[in-house]
């Protein structure tokens, strides 16, 4: 039986990209969105370089999911994630930068601060920003679904170390995509590694 995804956007500090909403229509099981606001844990900064560290937001996420699950009686039946959406920088590990991050079958947290033309020089585009916006959105979710990165030319799911990469992705998953992810949500519990 295909389950319905509940997928908790967390506002971090910011209103996140009005397009994320689209997310309901990229994935192939009938999903639901929620906004909520959190904010930015402040032992996840790190003053040097003045990034936030991915994994230690992420793993506060997980557990405000927790307590939202905890609070707000939703329905069990329901598959939840949280997506936290921030506008600063996000590092993981090497003091660079990331798009997005998320744990396999778990949660996932994007950062839309690169992803505005705005910050290479160029003319803005509301319409492009938006569009990276959802990309990432849907490719860190397809992680915490469950998804590996994917090949097929245009898929979600492919690598994107480059905003020109984000911009070569269809806002879809490809075919075997899609089957992956319907069968994930449809039972097994078992978590994918890299
Ligand atoms: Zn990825
Ligand atoms: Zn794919």
């Amino acid at each position: 039986m295909t389950k319905t995804a509940h997928i908790i956007i967390a506002c971090l500090d910011a209103m996140p990209p009005s397009r994320i909403q689209r997310l309901v229509e990229i994935f192939p099981f009938p999903t639901k969105l929620d906004l909520v606001r959190i904010p930015l844990p402040k032992k996840a900064f790190t003053k040097k370089s003045g990034k936030w560290h991915a994994e230690r937001v992420l793993s506060y996420l997980s557990n405000q999911l927790k307590r939202l699950k905890r609070d707000r009686h939703w329905t069990p039946a329901h598959i939840r994630k949280i997506l936290g959406v921030a506008d600063v920088d996000l590092y993981f590990k090497r003091p660079s930068y990331l798009f997005g991050l998320s744990e396999f079958g778990n949660d996932a947290i994007v950062s839309v601060h690169r992803l505005r033309p705005h910050f290479y020089g160029e003319a803005h585009d509301e319409e492009l920003f938006q569009d990276r916006a959802l990309k990432v959105s849907a490719h860190e979710l397809g992680h915490a679904f469950g998804l590996v990165h994917c090949r097929t030319k245009g898929c979600i799911m492919n690598y994107a170390k480059t905003v020109e990469d984000i911009d070569g992705q269809r806002t879809e998953f490809c075919n075997p995509c899609r089957e992956r992810l319907l069968k994930k949500v449809s039972g097994t519990k078992s978590k994918v590694k890299p």
